[in-house]
């Protein structure tokens, strides 16, 4: 067998791995199973292609989107690797070539739409050819819990078994609980290994506060990064309308940003903000997807966020350039107490309900949380650390502390 790192630098010109990638492609070596959850860009690609080309075979890669695949095959190409994908908008051309390779046992890695796949004659075509290792990509897919539910995913349970049961890798950047769960029972029969990395963003501060006042806590915060890039986000159009005047008249530089607006203010104020330094963007949840502007100092939420992993999301837009940037999210315990009841009186079914209070209490447990704040995210993700340093309470100490002795003193008075 060929040494991983050989190729690591001689294929794909890398000179190491990156933070989880090695145990990883070495659990696949070994022929186990495996669920790996890491976040967008830390090199998920590697975990299946590397272990492909150390061994022999092919492996069938499944991904969501033609776009995806097409930029993987021509990375691949590029390396001077064997790659290609049957999907709908191959000519016939391209589909000949593709299965000319796989029948010569050329074809190294195979990229294929789950609707492909979910035809039982390409898979059986596909069993007699011989699959190695079948890496589903964008995992999350399977469950519909997630924001990103296809119904074809859920077929690829029954791909694997017509392939043979042959060894799987599944990948995604989703991890909370509910939704690993769902990847595990649909896609593996027994469990495969799990390996959980890089979530961890140690240059963000990380606060929560219950609301008091909660303009004067946002106040208080924002006068801490004025002439800062910052995002501040709110929970309804109106809210970022008016906060975006308020903090106007205080004399920063504010703009609101949300689906009500017509799209051509949308666009302007969104490049302003990733033009101009020191802009605050007041912004619902429709803002971020996609902005990478690397020196947003502070990302503010007025309001809860909707779960952990929006949350998550949200904060991770501050400091992409890696220097120290500092979050804050108050949060409502009457909000808190509203989404409950919207959930128990909602017509959902009872496993729905039972998944979005888990969620929420997930959630709320962060907002309480009696210790470091980046342990509790990071534990919702999977990931175990010390406490950070870096967190209001690691900071501060707990703040209901003298609250509970205050407490404690009024009642054995
Ligand atoms: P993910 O699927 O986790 O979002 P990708 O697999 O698309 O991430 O990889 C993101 C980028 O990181 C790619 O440009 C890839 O070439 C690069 N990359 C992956 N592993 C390494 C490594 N060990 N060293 C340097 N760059 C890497
Ligand atoms: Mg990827
Ligand atoms: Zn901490």
């Amino acid at each position: 067998m060929t040494n991983p790192l050989q190729i690591l630098h001689d294929v794909f010109g890398f000179s190491s791995f990156r933070e989880g990638q090695e145990e990883i492609v070495r659990a696949v070596l070994a022929g186990e199973d495996v669920l790996a959850v890491m976040p967008t860009g830390a090199g998920k690609s590697l975990c299946y292609q590397l272990p492909t080309l150390v061994r022999n075979g092919l492996t069938v890669v499944v991904s969501p989107l033609i776009a995806l695949m097409r930029d993987q095959v021509e990375a691949l190409r590029h390396f001077g690797v064997e790659a290609g994908s049957l999907n709908s908008a191959n000519d016939q051309a391209e589909n000949r070539r593709v299965t000319d390779s796989i029948r010569d046992g050329r074809m190294r890695l195979l990229y294929a739409s789950p609707e492909r796949l979910a035809n039982t004659g390409a898979t059986e075509w596909l069993a007699r050819a011989g699959v190695n290792l079948l890496a589903i990509d964008e995992a999350h897919c399977v469950s519909q819990w997630g924001h990103d539910f296809r119904p074809e995913y859920a077929l690829l349970g029954e791909v694997r078994r017509r392939l043979g049961g042959v060894q799987t890798i599944a990948l995604t950047a989703t991890a909370d609980v509910a939704t690993r769960g769902d990847i595990m029972h649909r896609l593996f029969e027994s469990e495969p290994r799990i390996f959980i990395h890089g979530f961890d963003r140690p240059n963000l501060r990380l606060a929560m506060q219950a609301k008091e006042h909660s303009r004067r806590q946002l106040f208080s915060f924002l006068d801490k990064h004025r002439h800062e890039s910052g995002i501040v986000y709110c929970s309804s159009r109106d809210a970022t309308e008016k906060l975006s005047d308020s903090l106007n008249q205080a004399g920063y530089r504010a703009l609101p940003y949300h689906a009500g607006m017509p799209q051509g203010d949308r666009a302007k104020n969104q490049d302003i903000f990733l033009q101009e330094d020191g802009v605050v963007m007041v912004a619902t949840v429709a803002f971020g997807m996609g902005i990478d502007k690397p020196d947003v100092r502070f990302v503010a939420h007025a309001a809860l966020p909707k779960s952990i992993e929006a949350y998550y999301q949200e904060i991770g837009r501050a400091g992409r350039d890696g220097a120290p940037a500092d979050t804050l999210t108050l949060y409502g315990l009457d909000d808190m107490r509203l989404r409950r009841m919207q959930i128990e009186d909602s017509d959902a079914p009872d496993e729905q309900k039972r998944v979005e209070r888990q969620r929420l209490n997930a959630l709320v447990a962060l907002c309480e949380a009696p210790r470091c704040r980046r342990q509790t995210l990071l534990a919702y993700f999977g990931e175990t650390t010390e406490p950070c340093g870096n967190c209001d309470l690691c900071i501060d100490g707990v703040m209901s502390f003298d609250g509970t002795i205050e407490a404690q003193k009024l009642l054995s008075a």
